[in-house]
Order: C-alpha cells, then sequence, then structure tokens
C-alpha cells in the first residue's frame, strides 16, 4: 500500500470536461485529463483492501459487481503512487488486452464497488486505468509483441468487436495464426460503429489495430460471413476453430401504427451514419442522417438513446426528448440496494447534460411510450402519439406489468424518431449457416461457462453469446473463449 493515510489525505479527483458550450461543436473527446503528478496522488487514495470488490466481478444481488475482467486494480494503483509506470502497465495488460476502450466507455463497476464508497468518494480507478495505459503509449511502452513460435494451427474469428479481437489477440498471443472477417468496411464493431466518436476517439481503434496487424493477425474487411460470396461451410473447412463473435446486432423495434413513416430509424443506424461520414468526410459528403432543424424523438431511455440525443444535439435539431418507460430512479442509493452492489440510481450522461444546456431541461420524459406514429400525405413523419405508463401487478403472475394510463395521450412534434430500445440475440444468416444451436433469446447456445457451441470446432463468444451487454464483459468473454478455443487446438492452455 503506497500511503496508508493516502485516504484520508487526498479528495477524490477526476478529469475536467470541456463546457457543453464548446463541445457540441464537434465530435472530439471533451475530457481534460490530470497530470501525471496528481495521478499518482489518485492512486495514493487505495486501502489495497483485504477483500479488493473492485477487482471482483462477481454477481451481488443480480447484478455484476466489481471489474468483469478481475483488473489488478490495488496493484497498479499502487504501482502508480510509487511512479512505477511501466510496471503498472504492465500489470493492467496481464487482464486486460484493450484497458484504452474501457479507460473511455467503460461504466466503471468497479469504482461503484470500492470500498471507499462507504464512507466518501470511490478511487478514481477508471481514470488511473487511462493515465497508465495513455502514459505507456506516449512514452513507446507499448511496441508489437509477436509470438516467438507459431503452432501451425489457425482460427477464424468472425466480428471485429471487442469480444472479437480480445479473442484473436490471446489466441495470436500463443502463435496461433488467426484472422478476423468483418462484414463492416472498419474494424472495431460497436466500438468503432455504435459508441460515437467523443466518447471514444476512432484513431484510439485504428492505432490498436495497426498493432495487433503487427503482431501477424490478418484483418478482412467487407466480408459478410454467411453470406453466397462468403460461405460458412468454407470458413469452417479452412480455419481448424472458429469463433462467432457477431455482436447482437437484432435491434428491437417499435410496432406502434404508421411505423412504415419515413424518418423512423434504429439507433445505431442513425449513429453509424454520422461515424461513417465523419471518418470518410468529416461530414461533407451528407451521407448521414442528419438532425439538423428537426424535432427528434428518442425512444429508450438508456446509454444507447444518451448517444442519440448527444450526436442530434451537434447535429443542430430543433429540439430533443427521449422517452423511457421505467419510473426516475432514485438520486442516490436505496436501502435495498446497498454497497457493494451496482448502485440502481439515476444517472445524468454527457448528452442529456448537453440537451438540458440547450433547452434548459432535461430531455428524459419517463413512464411514457409511444402510442402511434402520426405521418402526412407523403408518409414522412410529423408527429408521435406518447402515452403514459402505469405499474400493476399481475394477479396471475405476481408480477409487475406497465399498463397505459387511459387519457394520458399526448401528441409532439416530430420529424425524426430514433428507436433505442435495444437488441435481441444474434443474426439468423449466421447462426443458420453455421449450423449453430440458439436459446430461446436467438443468442448462441453453449453449455453453462462454455464457449463451444453445438457445432465442432465452431465457438462463440460476446453479445452474440451472452446478450446485449458492454465493452468490458465483451473483453472478458474474448479472453475465455480464446482459453477454451486454445485448449481445444494443443490439449492444454496457460492463457488466463
Ligand atoms: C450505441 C451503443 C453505445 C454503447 N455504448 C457503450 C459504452 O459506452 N460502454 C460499454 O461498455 N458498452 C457500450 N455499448 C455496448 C457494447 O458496445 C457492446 O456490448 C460490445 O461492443 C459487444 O461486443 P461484441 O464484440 O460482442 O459485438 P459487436 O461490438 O456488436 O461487434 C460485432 C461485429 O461483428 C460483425 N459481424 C456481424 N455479423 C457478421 C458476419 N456475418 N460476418 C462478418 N462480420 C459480422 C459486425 O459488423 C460487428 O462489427 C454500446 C452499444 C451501443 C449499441
Ligand atoms: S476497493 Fe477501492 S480502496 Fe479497496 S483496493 Fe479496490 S480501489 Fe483500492
Amino acid at each position: 500500500m503506497g500511503k496508508p493515510t493516502g485516504f484520508m489525505e487526498y479528495e477524490r479527483e477526476t478529469s475536467k470536461c470541456i463546457s457543453p458550450y464548446e463541445r457540441i461543436k464537434n465530435f472530439n473527446e471533451f475530457h481534460l485529463h490530470m497530470s501525471k503528478g496528481n495521478q499518482q496522488l489518485q492512486g495514493a487514495r487505495c486501502m489495497e483492501c483485504g477483500v479488493p470488490f473492485c477487482q471482483s466481478g462477481m454477481m451481488i444481488g443480480g447484478s455484476a459487481s466489481g471489474c468483469p475482467l478481475n483488473n489488478l486494480i490495488p496493484e497498479w494503483n499502487d504501482l502508480i503512487y510509487n511512479g512505477k509506470w511501466d510496471e503498472a502497465v504492465s500489470r493492467l495488460l496481464i487482464t486486460n488486452n484493450f484497458p484504452e476502450f474501457t479507460s473511455r466507455v467503460c461504466p466503471a463497476p468497479c469504482e461503484a464497488a470500492c470500498t471507499c464508497n462507504i464512507y466518501c468518494q470511490p478511487v478514481s480507478v477508471k481514470e488511473n486505468e487511462y493515465a497508465i495505459i495513455e502514459n505507456a503509449f506516449k512514452s513507446g511502452l507499448i511496441k508489437p509483441k509477436l509470438p516467438s513460435v507459431r503452432t501451425g494451427k489457425s482460427v477464424a474469428v468472425i466480428g471485429s468487436g471487442p469480444s472479437g479481437l480480445a479473442a484473436a489477440a490471446q489466441l495470436n498471443k500463443r502463435g496461433h495464426s488467426v484472422t478476423v472477417y468483418e462484414r463492416s468496411d472498419r474494424i472495431g464493431g460497436l466500438l468503432m460503429y455504435g459508441i460515437p466518436n467523443m466518447k471514444l476517439d476512432k484513431s484510439i481503434i485504428e492505432r490498436r489495430i495497426k498493432l495487433m496487424e503487427a503482431e501477424g493477425i490478418t484483418f478482412i474487411t467487407n466480408a459478410d460471413i454467411g453470406t453466397d460470396k462468403y460461405p460458412a461451410s468454407e470458413i469452417a473447412e479452412k480455419y481448424d476453430a472458429v469463433i462467432l463473435a457477431c455482436g447482437a446486432s437484432n435491434p428491437r423495434n417499435i410496432n406502434a401504427p404508421s411505423r412504415d413513416s419515413s424518418g423512423i430509424y434504429f439507433a445505431v443506424d442513425f449513429l453509424e451514419s454520422t461515424t461513417k461520414s465523419l471518418l470518410d468526410s468529416n461530414l461533407k459528403d451528407n451521407m448521414y442522417i442528419s438532425a439538423k432543424d428537426k424535432n427528434v424523438v428518442v425512444i429508450g431511455g438508456g446509454d444507447t438513446g444518451n448517444d442519440c440525443v448527444g450526436t442530434c444535439i451537434r447535429h443542430g435539431c430543433r429540439s430533443v426528448v427521449q422517452l423511457e418507460m421505467m419510473p426516475k430512479l432514485p438520486d442516490s442509493r436505496s436501502e435495498n440496494n446497498p454497497w457493494p452492489e451496482w448502485p440502481r440510481i439515476c444517472k445524468t450522461d454527457y448528452g442529456q447534460e448537453e440537451a438540458a444546456f440547450v433547452s434548459g431541461h432535461d430531455p428524459r420524459i419517463y413512464q411514457t411510450t409511444v402510442k402511434e406514429f402520426i405521418k402526412n400525405q407523403n408518409c414522412e413523419l410529423t408527429a408521435v402519439v406518447t402515452v403514459r405508463l402505469k405499474s400493476v401487478k399481475n394477479k396471475e403472475t405476481g408480477r409487475n406489468e406497465l399498463q397505459e394510463i387511459q387519457g394520458s395521450e399526448k401528441e409532439i412534434p416530430a420529424e425524426l424518431v430514433l428507436i433505442a430500445a435495444g437488441f435481441v440475440g444474434a443474426q439468423s444468416y449466421v447462426t443458420d449457416s453455421f449450423d449453430v444451436e440458439v436459446t430461446e433469446r436467438t443468442t448462441v447456445k453453449t453449455e453453462d461457462k462454455s464457449f463451444r457451441t453445438s457445432k465442432d470446432k465452431i465457438f462463440t463468444a460476446g453479445d452474440m453469446h451472452r446478450g446485449q451487454s458492454l465493452v468490458v464483459w465483451a473483453i472478458s468473454e474474448g479472453r475465455k473463449a480464446a482459453k477454451e478455443v486454445d485448449e481445444f487446438l494443443i490439449g492444454y492452455s496457460n492463457l488466463r
């Protein structure tokens, strides 16, 4: 433990955000990070607990508490306090292939589980992680590491999101020859074409892909596996093992009257079009779904909805509201949600903060959904009819269900609707073409704690296996799948 009294001497500090006024003018990342010296003091706040909940990654109270990757958090907190940045990065990379992604986009279950929450503010684990990896890149510590021996075994990874990339990195490290196939024109999955640039600058992904290429991994883009051009059978025949890491790409739809109006899009299509246009032409090609001067309704109060709100604000929308079916969560933990459980509290994210700055009020409307879309004679969306919801106990099942409140309908103008209502499972053309069994939720079926599908030598990982989740879980799944594939290929594995 670097400084036994650190947690009493130093207040928690985090990076400063550029003001909404400035940051909505562009799509750049907007955190101003601390100096190395100040970050070291943040490392000193760690008590190096005997039972470090921050790194536990356990299910407590129905949700995960602590880091799903079991990052060696107290160790690297201590190392940065002592200025041993090079040792800190080598400890960090033992458990996490891509700290530059998680330190930007992770909701930080480590911090929610930190013991310091009991009496004060948690250790700034996420920003310590950011400082370790970015300082390592800056000081030239991150170099391609090529395996010393090649095993002669080959693996195809289908899908280049965080789960596929983590699996590829791990298997390549063991000396297997890895080819990653991606149907999109750029590598990264939802890191590239879901999460907006202001949260994760796309050059950060490209920096990592260059390293992975230098380490010997082959990437093939515009390759949609399971189609006539790239039949699944050819892939299965050509490689010693295949990992399906195609994400949970089926968006949940809203089936209300006049759903066929033009102007209604799925959130990911909207977000992808902005990022692609930004990267291709700095938005000059106009090849994106624009919210400029439009009244926008975002359906879904979660993180994806928030990303849509932030993107619409940057486009220059006329107004934006975000509909959420559930009631507003409390501002602080309720008694039945104690530490170290994941806190079920209301958070205001960057997009909502920006919308409040522009319009003067929080864009979220709770316990409300869309009852009907309204279109004009050209089939263009003009408004949505919303309805309030109440929670009612179903006498037969004992479960609470949401019911419409009659007479609470309200019409709001809308020329653009973005559906951010979550995702359901894997796309059937991939699972059918590989002939793998799926669950009721249409995720790929495996035995508990295994990544092996019903089909010989075909494995799976990430959202396609777990269902819609988080980047940190996708990396964890990719690593575990790689370990199982390694055992399958050579009989044992020393991957962790
Ligand atoms: C808008 C949005 C914002 C999010 N923000 C966050 C966040 O801030 N923090 C966080 O932790 N999580 C966030 N998530 C969730 C997170 O991005 C996902 O959980 C994670 O990316 C899943 O990783 P994956 O590798 O399983 O799949 P994906 O990232 O979905 O990648 C799957 C890849 O497979 C490719 N593919 C699919 N089928 C084929 C095929 N047949 N052939 C070839 N390639 C194929 C797809 O094109 C895609 O590139 C967000 C999700 C969304 C939608
Ligand atoms: S729980 Fe908090 S204080 Fe304890 S070891 Fe982890 S980061 Fe340090």
